[in-house]
């Protein structure tokens, strides 16, 4: 803890890398691990939304439910303390695997943030990239009992997240190799670091010399390259970090 809270004094340009676990602890499922909502619920793959109406409607539905519980979500001090350090004079940037908007909310930046795996709060098309808001598009598919499509070319609207299946984003890695290759410390806050090329970043941060620290509930495997290893519960290390801090 002291080590953590020194690391983050001495730093002068400091990325946060986030995944399900930040989230968690506001009372968000996680998706992807084991007893997440992926091995209760069949995630939908990005050829069968393409492919199946009845697929895209499925998508749609989860889409809203979890929005909804997104929004409902309080913040943690988890977020409460990115944000703070992120807005301070050594914050550098934000990557984030989650889709829940949490940080935003938090008060960090858009302009701050790497949603690598996509933004659940907005939809676009999938051929011309024309925006849809959410809204927009529960309100069509309430009228015409269909799965939204783009009022300009008539192409698939489907919600700005990426899905199992589906290509990353190819700016987005690259905005997110940008701050991994500037920053001077690099903390990984509640991802298990398993799904690439997520997993790659804090690699690449630490060969080009930053520092890398993990606070996460179970072991990754990158921990034996980590220069701190924690596990513990995120929010609660992160205040008491923060508040070792001189003002
Ligand atoms: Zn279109």
């Amino acid at each position: 803890m002291a080590d953590l809270a020194s690391y983050i004094q001495k730093a002068e340009k400091i990325v946060f890398f986030t995944g399900a676990g930040i989230s968690t602890e506001s009372g968000i499922a996680d998706f992807r691990s084991p007893g997440g909502i992926w091995t209760k619920m069949k995630p939908i793959y990005f050829q069968d939304f393409v492919a199946d109406e009845q697929s895209r409607m499925e998508d749609w539905r989860r889409r809203f439910r979890f929005q909804k519980e997104f929004d409902a979500a309080p913040l943690n001090d988890g977020h409460r303390a990115v944000a703070s350090v992120l807005n301070s004079r050594s914050g550098l940037g934000l990557i984030t695997q989650n889709i829940d908007g949490l940080h935003q909310r938090s008060g960090v930046d858009d302009a701050s943030i790497v949603e690598i795996h996509g933004n659940g709060t907005n939809a676009s098309c999938l051929d011309c990239g024309l925006p849809m808001s959410l809204q927009e598009a529960q309100s069509l598919i309430s009228k015409t009992g269909e799965s939204p499509k783009c009022g300009d070319c008539d192409g698939l609207v489907k919600a700005n997240i990426i899905s199992f299946g589906q290509p990353m984003p190819q700016d987005k890695v690259v905005e997110a190799e940008k701050l991994a290759l500037n920053c001077d410390l690099f903390v990984v806050l509640g991802s298990s670091l398993v799904v690439q090329p997520a997993a790659g970043l804090p690699l690449l941060a630490r060969n080009n010399g930053a520092r890398l620290v993990i606070v996460n509930r179970e072991n990754t495997p990158l921990d034996p390259l980590a220069h701190l290893v924690l596990h513990s519960p995120l929010g609660e290390t992160l205040k008491k970090a923060l508040e070792k801090q001189p003002s």
